[in-house]
């Protein structure tokens, strides 16, 4: 598989002494074969190879990794991107929202509904209603009712109706009086992209103006379901993809290119059949499994966020003399603040990804600390004592946090430096151990 693959193209890197233009071109042809191989198309590989390419000779080696591995950092950082970077949320604003679900049969369009409605339900405290607008297999209708009696969610169908639109219409006005706030309308497939499919779901949008039209495809059909893609934001703008099917051995090549070709994000994936089975899109997390090298990636990460030996020395200098000040509290932020996203970095360990996904961490902890710290000048970040009431309400107004937080700070970081202080004296720290409780 493409983990594989790229694993072994990084192979060739392994154990050199430094990134050569060389080494770094045979790789990046093994890892342009590889997602060839996964049905990435060309030019999405293509113009991928190259930019890792320019990144990875553009970058000095780190003393503390092999070159082998800031190249997978590159890679998995660029893989990243390729597929939007960041999460994309559904845009769930408007009463009621209305999401209409496209693509082929056996796509999976019926089962996301499902799947859609029940998150929404559970994770966002949305009040949804399913609509079977798959008028021509009845099958398909009761397949729809099973799930929403399965999820405890109401399902609006006409069996004695050929008429998408009109069920739509009918569905919605229903959604209106019984207080539903989000829609999902199943809609009908073909086996391939005809015409005749086009214009009717062309039409469903065009009667009833969706917020968000979600593009479902199967991951496992490769680079047909880039074609099916182009094919239907063509004619339906869709405003995201839908990736099911990623539970098996699937190929991550859709998920590479979908993005890069329609320019139109990923937002959810289908990892089973049940209703349980559907996942916001990390591209991060994506780019991981991809690369299947978590572990390492974490690893590199992790060694080029060290502070070098030299900062911590002198800094142990400064607090043996109590000089530590507001400037290297700062600094010590911000180095905290490059080991990134916690959650991102529990993620990476295998297990803990899932379990933390709904986990809240506030990365903007740091930001009142910070806006407070540089409304000082150089002279008080250096010499705390001199910040007398009127530099304190001076500090608040420039900073726009409350004068108790900017007297909470100064006091917090005094405390801190007597411990520091305290501390960094070994007869003074067995001291108050030995007086310890
Ligand atoms: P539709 O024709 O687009 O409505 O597709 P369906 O929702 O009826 O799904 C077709 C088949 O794919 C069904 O057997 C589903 O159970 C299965 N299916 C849908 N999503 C997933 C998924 O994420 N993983 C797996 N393994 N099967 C899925
Ligand atoms: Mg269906």
């Amino acid at each position: 598989n493409l983990s594989d693959k790229l694993d072994r193209a990084f192979k060739v890197l392994k154990g050199q002494g430094s990134i050569t233009e060389i080494n770094v071109a045979e790789t990046m042809k093994e890892v342009r074969k590889a997602l060839l191989d996964a049905d990435v198309n060309y030019k999405t590989a293509k113009a991928f190879t190259d930019t890792v390419k320019e990144k990875a000779l553009g970058m000095n080696v780190l003393t503390s990794v092999s070159p082998g591995q800031l190249m997978i950092k590159i890679t998995n950082d660029e893989l990243t991107a390729l597929m939007g970077g960041q999460t994309e949320e559904l845009e769930l604003k408007q009463n009621p929202t209305i999401i209409l679900i496209a693509g082929l049969n056996g796509a999976g369009k019926t089962t996301f509904s499902g799947k859609l409605a029940n998150y929404l339900k559970t994770k966002k405290g949305k009040k949804p209603l399913l609509i079977a607008g798959d008028v021509y297999r009845p099958a398909a209708i009761e397949q729809l009712k099973v799930l929403g009696e399965q999820i405890d969610v109401p399902v609006f169908a006409d069996l004695n109706s050929k008429d998408p639109i009109g069920i739509a219409q009918a569905g919605i006005a229903q959604a209106k009086q019984n207080g539903n706030n989000v829609i999902i309308i199943d809609t009908a497939g073909r086996l391939a992209i005809d015409e005749q499919m086009m214009n009717e779901i062309a039409a469903v949008k065009a009667s009833t103006n969706p917020h968000e039209i979600l593009f479902v495809v199967d991951s496992m059909t490769g680079q047909d379901a880039v074609n099916t893609a182009k094919a239907f934001n063509n004619r339906l703008d869709f405003t995201g993809a839908v990736l099911t099917k990623l539970d098996g051995d699937t190929r991550g090549g859709a998920a590479l290119s979908i993005k890069s070709v329609v320019n139109k994000p990923i937002k959810f994936i289908g990892t089973g059949e049940k209703m349980d089975a559907i996942d916001v899109f990390y591209p991060d997390r994506m780019a991981s499994r991809i690369l299947g090298m978590g572990d390492v990636v974490s690893l590199v990460e992790r060694a080029q966020m060290q502070f070098d030996e030299k900062e911590a020395a002198e800094l142990q200098k400064k607090i043996r003399k109590n000089k530590f000040d507001f400037n290297d509290f700062l600094s010590q932020l911000n180095q905290i603040k490059k080991m990134g996203n916690i959650k991102d970095l529990m993620g990476m360990i295998p297990g803990v990804g899932k379990a933390m996904k709904d986990v809240d961490i506030d990365d903007n902890a740091f930001k009142g600390i910070e806006a407070i710290i540089q409304s000082m000048t150089n002279q008080e970040r250096e010499n705390p004592e001199l910040i007398n009431t009127s530099r304190r309400n001076r500090i608040a107004k420039g900073s726009g946090r409350d004068l108790t937080e900017v007297n909470r700070l100064l006091k917090q970081f005094e405390d801190m430096r007597k411990m520091m202080k305290m501390f960094s004296n070994p007869a003074t720290a067995a001291k108050m151990m030995r007086n310890m409780p």
